[in-house]
């Protein structure tokens, strides 16, 4: 099969099939228009490795290699939603812990500009290279340690991270502009989706759902 008849989701994955998986994220309580309609436009079997692809539309976590796995459709969309819902659209939005790169072309569909770390080089790469097969060029990635944040694009509308931190890292506090918001899971074993906006008050948190992520690890890896 051709490149581009892959990257249309012709062969691999039909129509249907992604609008079952749309279905499954209403039917699981997301109500977002603007998240329902990027996911199912997004081809998630782009995102895996070929022995991966057909498992693609279910609503599961999959690995991606190096100990990662790509979120499960509903997480993704619960933590989009999260950020966009109720709010202007966010112009910068920084994105720890890329992988695949599947939440950034989520998300760059949906914010004017996503900044995003990853600190396992092989998965960064493959998903910059996903970026421009599909010209999403609204998407900056770079090999960089989320702890830090990314100062030199800050500050940030938004801040979604996919891999969790036992306690909310304070530069990331720092690096979120006024009125934007921060949507991260928390905790070890037990975790939390918690969302923390940035308000005239100060920061405001509200924590979400138990949810289960891969550990937000500090440094780069050496892979
Ligand atoms: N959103 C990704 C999910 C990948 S899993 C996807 O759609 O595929 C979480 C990712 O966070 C992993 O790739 C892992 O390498 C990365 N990660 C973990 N700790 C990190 C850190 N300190 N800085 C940047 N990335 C980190």
């Amino acid at each position: 099969m051709s490149r581009s008849a892959q990257i249309s989701g012709i062969g691999m994955t039909s129509q249907r099939t992604r609008e079952r998986l749309v279905q499954r994220l209403v039917d699981q309580g997301i109500t977002n228009i603007a998240v329902l309609e990027v996911m199912r436009n997004v081809p998630r079997h782009l995102f895996l490795d070929e022995a991966m692809a057909h498992r693609a539309y279910e609503d599961t976590a999959l690995p991606i290699g190096y100990q990662q796995t790509l979120s499960q459709p509903y997480i993704v969309a619960r933590m989009t939603e999260l950020l966009v819902e109720g709010r202007e659209r966010p112009a910068r939005v920084l994105e720890i812990g890329s992988g695949s790169g599947y939440q950034s072309a989520v998300l760059s569909g949906l914010v004017d500009e996503v900044y995003a770390l990853e600190r396992i080089k092989p998965l960064l790469m493959a998903g910059r290279k996903r970026m421009r097969q599909l010209k999403l060029r609204n998407v900056q990635m770079r090999h960089g340690d989320g702890y830090d944040g990314w100062a030199a694009q800050a500050p940030f509308d938004g801040i979604l991270a996919a891999a969790a931190p036992e306690q909310i890292p304070r530069l990331l506090l720092e690096q979120l502009a006024p009125g934007g918001r921060l949507v991260l899971p928390v905790g070890q074993r037990e975790q939390t989706l918690v969302v923390i906006e940035h308000t005239e008050q100060g920061f405001v948190r509200r924590d979400v759902e138990p949810v289960r992520f891969v550990p937000l690890i500090p440094g780069l890896g050496n892979s």
